[in-house]
């Protein structure tokens, strides 16, 4: 997976994020983890969500899987779980699936910290996550 040959604008929640992983490489403005695993903005990590799913249609656990092997960023799971969500191809394939597959990641998504999985869970109760239409 390529990651942006641009410099990265982190945010404050962003920093805090790279000192929680440990984060202190550096490499051309990017932080990369000791598991080699760049610290993105979240504008990024949507961008390479996209394109992975574009070509795999995964659900949002195999995706955050699949992404976290090569970059993080904060509230990853939101960010995936949305865009899975928002994707009309998936929800046409498999709306049901969808909502059992983003309730078993809420629970599972101590990915990174207590503290982000918190964010976390803030973001998937967000009135967005209600929206799959079980009325359809
Ligand atoms: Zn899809």
């Amino acid at each position: 997976m390529k990651i942006p040959n641009l410099k990265p604008k982190y945010s404050k929640l962003d920093e805090q994020l790279t000192e929680e992983l440990k984060a202190p490489q550096n490499t051309q403005g990017w932080w990369v983890t000791p598991e080699k695993q760049g610290i993105v903005t979240p504008q990024v990590m949507l961008e390479l969500a996209k394109e992975k799913h574009a070509q795999t249609h995964w659900g949002v656990d195999a995706m955050v899987y699949s992404l976290k092997s090569s970059a993080v960023c904060v509230g990853m799971t939101g960010i995936v779980k949305s865009m899975v969500a928002d994707c009309p191809i998936c929800l046409k394939n498999n709306p049901l699936n969808w909502i059992c597959q983003s309730n078993l990641s809420v629970i599972q998504s101590g990915c990174l910290s207590s503290n982000h999985s918190e964010w976390e869970l803030l973001f998937c109760r967000s009135p967005v996550f209600s929206l799959p239409a079980m009325a359809s």
